[in-house]
Formats: C-alpha cells, structure tokens, sequence
C-alpha cells in the first residue's frame, strides 16, 4: 500500500530480545509518532471502510491498542481476544504450538454473532500460531472473518503461508525478509 515504506521505516528492530538470536520487530516508534500513528490507522480504515464489516477483534495485546481505533474510525465495536485467564465472562480457548511449548487465547462467547463479518487485528505474523488461533476462536462462535489484517509479516517464518494454506485471507503492510 501507500506509504509502506516509509511506515516500515519507522520500525525499530531489537537484536537479542526476547532472547539471544531474536531480531525483535518494535513496532512502539510507530504508534508514538503522531504523523506515523495516523497513517497506520488510516490504512487500515481505508482498505476496510466499505466491507460491511460487524466487528473489529484485536489480539493481546498490541492487537488491542490498532485495533480499538480501528473499530472506533469504522464505527463498529471491538472485542479483545485474549491469552488465557484474563477474560471474565465465559470463554471458548485455542491453544496453539509456540517453538518451546503451547499458549492459549480466549474470547468470550458472546463477542461476536453467528453471521457477523469480522476484522481481525494484531500487530505481526511470524509463526501464524497467534493469528490462526484468533481466527479459528472467532470460526467456533460461527462468525466469518473477512480478513486478518497486521502490521508486519515475517515472511521466512513460514506464518503468512500457513495462513493462506488455511484459506485465511490476509493482509499485511509491510514485511522484513
Ligand atoms: P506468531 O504466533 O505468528 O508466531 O507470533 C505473533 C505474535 O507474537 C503476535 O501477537 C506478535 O505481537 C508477537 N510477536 C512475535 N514476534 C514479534 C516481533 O518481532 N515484533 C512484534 N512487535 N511482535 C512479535
């Protein structure tokens, strides 16, 4: 899209973290810039304004700070898709593989409704682990998620193909190879 480069260049890479051989992708300068943060946002508002969407979900938790504004610019609401334990109400939960061990997310089971038309926001694909789960929570409940949609794809991990394998449609702004 538009101005992907010079958002991508607002990304900060952290070697080393969260631990030793991880280049971290931070995204934070991205969303503290206040020319950066509006062109993010408007984006993503822009591809998705005439999709009849019923719904915006975000991912814990960078997911929930782009999509919140997101939801709130398309005048739809949001609902959190969360990692286990956090959620109040009752939950259904996904738990996916991680490369040491598994996570779980959760969301409530009056979120969404069957039929609704769901936008699906997180900050970055790397495995696919993360945005898989999120879609197949949101497939339980018998919505339909129109797109899955971040910020950054990291392509060489394999997430953004296993994702399409899954007939997931997504979309991503940017990514580091
Ligand atoms: P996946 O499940 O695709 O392997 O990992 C994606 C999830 O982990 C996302 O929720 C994302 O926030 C987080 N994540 C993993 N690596 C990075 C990274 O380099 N930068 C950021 N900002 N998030 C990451």
């Amino acid at each position: 899209p538009l101005y992907a480069d010079y958002l991508q260049s607002h990304i900060r890479t952290v070697p080393d973290w969260p631990q030793a051989g991880v280049m971290f992708r931070d995204i934070t300068p991205l969303l503290q810039n206040p020319k950066t943060f509006r062109l993010l946002v408007d984006t993503f508002v822009h591809r998705y304004m005439d999709e009849k969407l019923d719904m915006v979900a975000g991912v814990d938790a960078r997911g929930f700070i782009l999509g919140a504004v997101v939801a709130y610019e398309l005048n739809l609401g949001f609902v959190p898709i969360r990692k286990k334990g956090k959620l109040p109400f009752l939950t259904v939960a996904e738990e996916y593989e991680l490369e040491y061990g598994s996570a779980t997310v959760e969301i409530h089971t009056d979120a969404v409704k069957a039929g609704d038309r769901v936008l699906l926001i997180d900050d970055l694909v790397a495995t696919g682990g993360t945005m898989l789960a999120a879609a197949k929570l949101l497939g339980r409940l018998g919505a339909t998620v129109v797109e899955a949609a971040a910020i950054v794809d990291l392509p060489e991990l394999g997430g953004s193909k296993l994702i399409a394998d899954n007939h997931l449609p997504l979309f991503t702004i940017c990514d580091f190879a």
